[in-house]
C-alpha cells in the first residue's frame, strides 16, 4: 500500500527550516519520494491519502529514557515492587500511552526482572502497539547503594560479570547508577559515592568492548562530577553538572539527557498531594540545579538527547511535549529541542535509518495541527503517527 501525506509543511529533523507545500509518498514502510507538492506524480486513485493542509510533519519522537514498568506518579518508586504481572501488564499499556503521544522510539534504562528486554522482544515482533524500544534490562548499582531491585555488584570482577549478565539476558544497552550508600549500609571510612571514578572507567571498557553503549544515572554532585569524566555515552538526569564537566562532555561527544519532566512533576504533586516540606525543597533544588546545568550545557555545546524519565521519576507517561517545553523555558530554541526529541535521540540510541525523514529512511512519522517550530506545545496537537509507514495513533 502506498501512502502519500499530501501538501503539508515538513520538518526534516535536521537544521533545515520546515518547507511548506510539500509531499512526502511512503511504500513498503519506507520513504519513497519526497518533493513539492505540485509535482507528485503517482496515481491519487491507488493511494491512501493524509490531508497534510495547514499541518507539520515531523520524526517520530524519541524518549531516551523511560521505564515502561512503572507508571510514574507520586509514588513511582513503589510501584517497581508492585506483583510481577502487574508491572508486565502495565507495561504494554504503557508504551501504548507513549506510543499515541508520538512516540515511535524509546529507550527504557532500567526494569525491575528485566521486563523492558521481553517487552522491547514483543515490540520488535509487531505483537504489541509499542514504540520500537531499546532496553537496558535492569539497573546495575553499587550494593547497600541505589534501589533494592537493581543489580548489585560490590568488586570490579563482579561488576563485569553484571554488565556480561544484562548483555546474555538481551539488554541493548547497559544502564549504570552512581548513588550514596543507603540508610545504615555505609561501611566504616567509605567515599559518599561508592561507585568511584575506576570501577566506572571499569564498567564504560567493559560495555564499550563488548560494543554496546552505557548510560550512567548521576542526579548528585559527586556523581556528576565522576560521570562527566568518564567517557559514558550519555548522562541521565545531570542536575549538578559544571562548566567543567560540560567542557569535557563536549569534547568526548557525550550526550547529555536532563529529564527535566521529574522535577516539574514532583512540584505539581508537592501542592496537588500535599508533600512533607523536604520533598518540596528537594524538588525546588532539582529544578534550580536542573536549569543552570541544562543553561550551560547549551552554551557549552554539548550534545542533548530527550529524556522524560516518565516512570523511572514522578513524571508520567504520554507527556513528551512538555519535556520539550521545559527545554524551550531553559533557553533551546525550538528547533534544537525538537532535533534532541528526533535526529539528536537517534545518535544516541543508535538508529541510523530513523529520526530524520529522508529518502529511504524508516517511515516513522508524527503529523501535528500546528507547527511545533513556532510555538513546542504543538507537540501535543497530534493528527496522527505512523509507525514503519502503519498509523498507529
Ligand atoms: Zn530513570
Amino acid at each position: 500500500m502506498r501512502l502519500l501525506i499530501d501538501d503539508v509543511q515538513l520538518w526534516d529533523g535536521t537544521d533545515s527550516p520546515a518547507q511548506p507545500r510539500m509531499s512526502v509518498e511512503i511504500r513498503d514502510g519506507r520513504v519513497h519520494w519526497i518533493g513539492p507538492a505540485s509535482e507528485w506524480r503517482g496515481s491519487r486513485t491507488t493511494a491512501r491519502v493524509v490531508d497534510g493542509r495547514a499541518r507539520t510533519l515531523i520524526p517520530g519522537l524519541m524518549d531516551c529514557h523511560v521505564h515502561y514498568s512503572s507508571p510514574g506518579g507520586p509514588e513511582w518508586i513503589t510501584r517497581f515492587t508492585d506483583p510481577l504481572p502487574e508491572i508486565s501488564m502495565r507495561a504494554v499499556e504503557l508504551a501504548e500511552a507513549s506510543l499515541r503521544s508520538g512516540v515511535t522510539t524509546a529507550r527504557d534504562v532500567g526494569a525491575p526482572h528485566g521486563v523492558s528486554i521481553r517487552l522491547a522482544q514483543k515490540a520488535r515482533a509487531g505483537e504489541i502497539r509499542s514504540p520500537n524500544i531499546r532496553a537496558a534490562g535492569t539497573w546495575i548499582a553499587h550494593r547497600g547503594t541505589y534501589v533494592p531491585f537493581a543489580r548489585h555488584f560490590g568488586e570490579p570482577a563482579e561488576l563485569r560479570a553484571a554488565i556480561r549478565i544484562e548483555i546474555e539476558e538481551g539488554a541493548d544497552l547497559i544502564k549504570i547508577a552512581l548513588a550514596g550508600w543507603n540508610e545504615g549500609a555505609r561501611p566504616q571510612g567509605a567515599t559518599d559515592i561508592p561507585f568511584d571514578q575506576k570501577l566506572l572507567s571499569v564498567a564504560v571498557e567493559e560495555a564499550h568492548r563488548r560494543g554496546f553503549k552505557i548510560a550512567c544515572h548521576a542526579n548528585d554532585p559527586t556523581s556528576c562530577r565522576i560521570a562527566a569524566h568518564s567517557g559514558v555515552d550519555s548522562i541521565e538526569h545531570g542536575m549538578y553538572l559544571e562548566a567543567a564537566d560540560l567542557e569535557t562532555m563536549a569534547k568526548n561527544k557525550t550526550f547529555f539527557v536532563p529529564t527535566m519532566s521529574v522535577w516539574d512533576a514532583m512540584l505539581y504533586y508537592s501542592r496537588a498531594v500535599e508533600w512533607p516540606e523536604a520533598r518540596k525543597k528537594r524538588a525546588e533544588e532539582l529544578r534550580t540545579g536542573s536549569r543552570s546545568a541544562v543553561n550551560a550545557a547549551v552554551k557549552a555545546g554539548v550534545q542533548i538527547a530527550l529524556g522524560t524519565d516518565a516512570g523511572g521519576g514522578a513524571a508520567r507517561h504520554g507527556r513528551i511535549a512538555r519535556e520539550a517545553e521545559l527545554m524551550v523555558e531553559c533557553g533551546m530554541d525550538p528547533r534544537d529541542a525538537l532535533k534532541a526529541a528526533t535526529s539528536s535521540a537517534a545518535k544516541l540510541i543508535g538508529e541510523d535509518e530513523r529520526g530524520t525523514i529522508k529518502k529511504g529512511t524508516i517511515a516513522d512519522l508524527v503529523l501535528l495541527d500546528g507547527n511545533p517550530l513556532e510555538s513546542i506545545g504543538a507537540l501535543r496537537l497530534i493528527a496522527a503517527v505512523f509507525q514503519e509507514g502503519r498509523g498507529v495513533a
